[in-house]
């Protein structure tokens, strides 16, 4: 048997992206949901380094680029929500760092002292005062200079958990190659998707279908014959090492280049230790690496930058991921979140974690633009035996002992 299901926004896809709008929607009164064909927030956004960016680190190459401008508003937009005063309640949200470091290793010194004390970045960006230097670099051997951002860094899974939470019943986990199906009109329109379960099948329905499926969104426009937006894959290879010092470090070593030498953010681990995520550079120039050249280079690194802490019991390994934007040319860095109407399709990527409330409104701009009004959030009595998305758990499960 056949059951419809009308919907006012179906979305497609559960990272960052696709939760916050649906958190959003549902809080304005539409009726919304939210498919996913693996785990919620198990793309990207698990894998980022959650850093809620204010943009500082694009603006080191002298002027505040249009990208720094754009993603500026989002860290008081995130803290206002962390606080409970914002758009989303994520009150309960883990917050791993309420700011960030970034750090010269020496000989950039008056380079950086220039720029922080420009205009353009009074009251982001502080001197750190002797008593406040993070433990790491409390120690005769370090010559460099070091500024605090204040941007914060958050435990993705509980955002994720967060943005769900009491909105399960609206989801649905899909299987494209087993038993569900997306329709495409001949008028290049999304007709239905079609989930069988349990002997049934339903045909969902919406008055638009927003794609926030990321690096899984190429497929979908491939099927459908969309060919403009087109997606562009950045690739990087990441390092991870697990660590027993007591040493958390959210920090970006700065080189002359416009992208980081080192970006550090830490995760701890349930048997007490650190995860530290290693992007900037050695990411980007690490996708050439096979994972055992990149971690002999990320070991070397580490080695150059703090040699007075010992990490020989370090544990390492490697992790490759990519980021999925609109095509740009030169595969350079989008500046803001993307959202371009196709039929009645959003085909979107928030290009950044942090700028998944700007994608919301671009959003909400698209409905309200097409006179599409929230036509009430009341639970769409979806069977409980329908399969549900979870929740992803850390990006270095199964990576160590
Ligand atoms: P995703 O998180 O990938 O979510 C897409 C979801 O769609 C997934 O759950 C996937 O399973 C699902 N899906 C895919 N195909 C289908 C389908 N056919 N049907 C149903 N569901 C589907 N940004 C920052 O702001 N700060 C950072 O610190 C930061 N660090 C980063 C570090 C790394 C290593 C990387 C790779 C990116 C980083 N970014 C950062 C960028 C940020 O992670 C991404 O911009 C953001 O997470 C993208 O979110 P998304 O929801 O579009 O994609």
């Amino acid at each position: 048997m056949s059951h419809v299901i009308d919907t006012d926004v179906t979305i497609i896809g559960g990272g960052i992206a696709g939760l916050w709008l649906f958190r959003r929607l549902n809080d304005m009164g539409y009726k919304a949901l939210l498919l996913e064909n693996a785990t919620l927030g198990g793309g990207q956004s698990i894998k980022s380094q959650g850093i809620i960016h204010g943009g500082i680190k694009y603006a080191l190459s002298g002027n505040l680029t249009e990208a720094s401008e754009c993603i500026a508003g989002m860290p008081a937009r995130w803290r206002a929500c962390l606080d409970g005063e914002g758009e989303i309640d994520l009150t309960r949200v883990r917050i791993l760092s309420d700011h960030q470091y970034m750090w010269t290793p020496g000989g950039l010194g008056s380079r950086m002292a220039t720029f922080f004390a420009s205009k353009a970045l009074r009251g982001r960006v502080d001197p750190v005062k002797r008593d406040e230097v993070p433990k790491v670099f409390a120690d005769p051997g370090f010559k460099g200079k070091l500024y605090k951002l204040n941007e914060s860094v958050l435990d993705i899974e509980t955002v994720v958990s967060e943005l769900i939470a009491g909105l399960e019943d609206r989801t649905l986990k899909v299987d494209w190659d087993q038993d569900s199906v997306i329709r495409f009109g001949e008028n290049g329109d999304i007709t239905a998707i079609e989930c069988t379960a349990g002997g049934e099948t339903y045909e969902i329905r919406a008055r638009r279908f927003v794609l926030t499926a990321g690096e899984g969104t190429g497929d979908i426009l491939q099927r459908w014959g969309v060919t403009s937006p087109e997606m562009q894959l950045r690739p990087l290879h990441m390092v991870m090492m697990k660590h027993k010092h007591p040493y958390p470090l959210y920090a970006h070593c700065i080189s002359t280049d416009i992208v980081p030498r080192l970006t550090v953010t830490s995760h701890p681990t349930d048997d007490d230790q650190w995860v530290w995520y290693m992007g900037g550079d050695i990411a980007e120039s690490g996708v050439k690496r096979d994972s055992d050249e990149q971690i002999v280079r990320a070991k070397k690194e580490v080695e150059k930058l703090l040699p007075w802490v010992d990490f020989s019991d370090a544990q390492w390994a490697t992790l490759r991921v990519n980021r999925a934007e609109p095509k740009q040319s030169k595969l350079l860095r989008p500046d803001a979140a993307y959202c371009k109407a196709v039929g009645n399709g959003l085909i979107t990527w928030p290009t950044k974690l942090a700028l998944a409330p700007n994608l919301s409104d671009e959003v909400v701009k698209e409905l309200q633009g097409a006179d599409i009004e929230p036509s009430g959030n009341e639970a769409f009595g979806l069977p409980e035996s329908l399969p549900r998305p979870t929740v992803t758990g850390p990006f270095w499960s199964g990576y160590f002992d």
